[in-house]
């Protein structure tokens, strides 16, 4: 478990848009991969890495300060599936009836989606018979989307990849990508890709978690090794701006504990919504481009990890159960930073096969099918998957009923 720290193990480090200098705020201590999810005879040393978030002085991006080899994250086995909720099924449906109903209705219109994961958005397109190019690393998601109608280029999206996908089939009207932008440090071979590859009056779409709702929900276990950026408008607009591109349009989304999707245009091609000045504003009220919530934040987060803590050590010392619920690549973060393991937590359950059947990163928690949670049930359950809480609470309500509580520790802990 890391110590609390106000000073980071490495305090700066060169800004990944701008050059500019980034200063840590929170020190999240040393994290494994947030999919390494092990068999139990597993025994290999356990890859791990500083967890540093900081924040740049000059362009305001709020980012990481040690880079993940991006083939350690992204391959063949990657086990997050997109369309894994309800929700969030409906929500690509309706991103990918948009792009067909406003963007891709001229003649032999063409879209490109980097990190098209089982291809839960473009499916939609792929039935309406427009064509489409889903590019990703890991191969194995991949199949799932080509199984589905998804034409899927197994590759990094960069510059090089761009450049072919331009030469061999065209340009394209709209580039998207949903939790698959922040992923990637190096976003000058992203933007000369997207230069390369984007029509002139083309449009590149993305959605990321926003560092203003993490900062509200305290929600830190959105920081882990594949989320390397926390934009937000104020950054975003310089970063477009670094790379000759505008931003003409954000809006707010509900998924994911609170996400921004983005729109870049080059200059003079779109007129920028309302809502982009709106936001910038709020931004500027609040002092995003300041330290000062960034620092207040990295207090609360400590706190969280005092508060869970004692409320789990207390049960575990009255000999009651605790259970997770949903083995979430965030998760990592939250055993790992407030080193619960399984003498904290005893299982943690998943409706992911891939995952079921092995123990959690880094703390070692065994993961189990869903059905044991309403099968053997314990009477408290830490609630990992709280971006999906609405769903869960909902489907689980049996677990409430028989007095079940569930344990939240966003934006503070709370037992109910
Ligand atoms: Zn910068």
């Amino acid at each position: 478990m890391a110590k609390p720290s106000a000073r980071p193990a490495q305090p700066a480090a060169a800004c990944r848009v701008c050059g500019g200098t980034v200063s840590a705020f929170l020190d999240l201590g040393r994290q494994p991969l947030s999919d390494a999810f092990r068999k139990p005879d597993e025994t290999a040393q356990e890859f791990s890495f500083p967890l540093v978030v900081g924040n740049c002085r000059d362009c305001s991006m709020t980012q990481l300060l040690h880079e993940v080899p991006r083939e350690r994250m992204f391959h063949a086995e990657y086990p997050y599936r997109s369309s894994g909720s309800t929700t969030m099924t409906a929500h690509f449906t309706a991103v990918a009836e948009r792009f067909l109903a406003h963007e891709l209705g001229g003649a032999d219109p063409f879209i490109v989606e980097i990190g098209s994961n089982d291809g839960v958005m473009l499916r939609t397109v792929a039935a309406a018979g427009v064509r489409h190019l889903g590019v990703d690393p890991s191969s194995g998601v991949g199949l799932t989307a080509q199984h589905g109608g998804v034409r899927v280029r197994d590759d990094f999206f960069q510059e090089s990849t761009a450049r072919d996908i331009a030469a061999t089939e065209g340009r394209a009207d709209v580039i998207y990508a949903a939790n698959t932008f922040c992923h990637i440090p190096y976003v000058d071979s992203i933007f000369a890709g997207i230069d390369a590859l984007l029509r002139p009056d083309g449009i590149f779409v993305f959605e990321d978690p926003y560092i203003g709702d993490i900062l509200d929900r305290r929600s830190f276990d959105q920081i882990y090794d594949e989320h390397f950026y926390f934009f937000s408008a104020t950054s975003v607009r310089a970063m477009a701006r670094n790379f000759g591109f505008e931003l003409v349009d954000v809006e707010r989304l509900e998924v994911h504990g609170g996400e921004v999707r983005y729109t870049l245009a080059r200059p003079g091609r779109r007129r920028a919504d309302a809502r982009v000045a709106a936001l910038l504003d709020a931004e500027a009220h609040r002092g995003l481009a300041g330290p000062e919530p960034y620092e207040r934040f990295a207090r609360e987060v400590y706190a969280i990890r005092e508060d869970l803590r004692t409320l789990l050590t207390g049960l575990r010392e009255q000999g009651v159960r605790v259970v997770g619920y949903g083995a979430t690549a965030k998760s990592a973060t939250v055993n790992n930073f407030c080193g619960i393991g399984p003498d904290l937590v005893e299982t943690v359950y998943d409706t992911t096969p891939e995952k079921q059947g092995r123990l959690t990163p880094g703390t070692h928690i065994p993961v189990a099918p869903m059905a044991g949670f309403r099968a053997d049930p314990a009477p408290y359950a830490l609630l990992y998957a709280w971006n999906h809480e609405t769903e869960i609470l909902a489907k689980e309500s049996a677990f409430r009923e028989a007095g079940g509580r569930w344990i939240r520790y966003v934006p503070e802990v709370r037992v109910d």
